[in-house]
């Protein structure tokens, strides 16, 4: 294991023992829930838009260690951004998890710490699991209002 996927490993355990923002935001303009039937993972995303800012994002449910810690990531990345920007980093996250190529070190350091969601790149089973919290808060920002599950897109 390089010095890389160590601090990466760190990451994600640390937010899947402390999962940041871990609520229900009580006066959410958007919220969306979220299913991942291969392996039972299910997120409720709740979040607070106000001129197109998402000034608070919160997240419950239950599910393994890498759906809780993406989520956790997901939230500390996108508090404080504007929605267009969000639906960036959604983007770039489920293209980084999902293409054949291996990530270039820009679009690593573009994602700064929730690069450490790369490794799981190496789990396809996973993947999915690491891009639910994603996908719901795309719904979320979307205003779809039909649950969104990994296993319908
Ligand atoms: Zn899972």
């Amino acid at each position: 294991m390089d010095g890389f996927e160590e601090l990466y490993q760190s990451i994600i355990l640390d937010h899947n023992k402390r999962p940041r923002n871990f609520r229900m935001i009580q006066s959410c303009t958007a919220c969306a829930d979220g299913l991942n039937p291969l392996c039972g993972d299910e997120i409720t995303v709740s979040v607070s838009i106000q001129d197109g800012v998402i000034v608070d994002i919160g997240f419950t449910g239950q599910g393994c260690a890498i759906s809780k810690a993406s989520a956790s990531l997901m939230t500390v990345r996108v508090k404080g951004k504007k929605v267009v920007d969000a639906l960036e980093d959604i983007r770039l996250l489920c293209n980084m998890l999902t293409d054949e190529a291996t990530p270039s070190d820009s679009v690593l350091e573009n994602l700064g710490d929730i690069a450490a969601l790369s490794g799981v790149r190496q789990f396809h089973a996973r993947i999915k699991c690491a891009t639910l919290g994603w996908h719901t808060l795309e719904s979320a920002l979307l205003g779809r209002s039909e649950r969104t599950s990994t296993e319908s897109a």
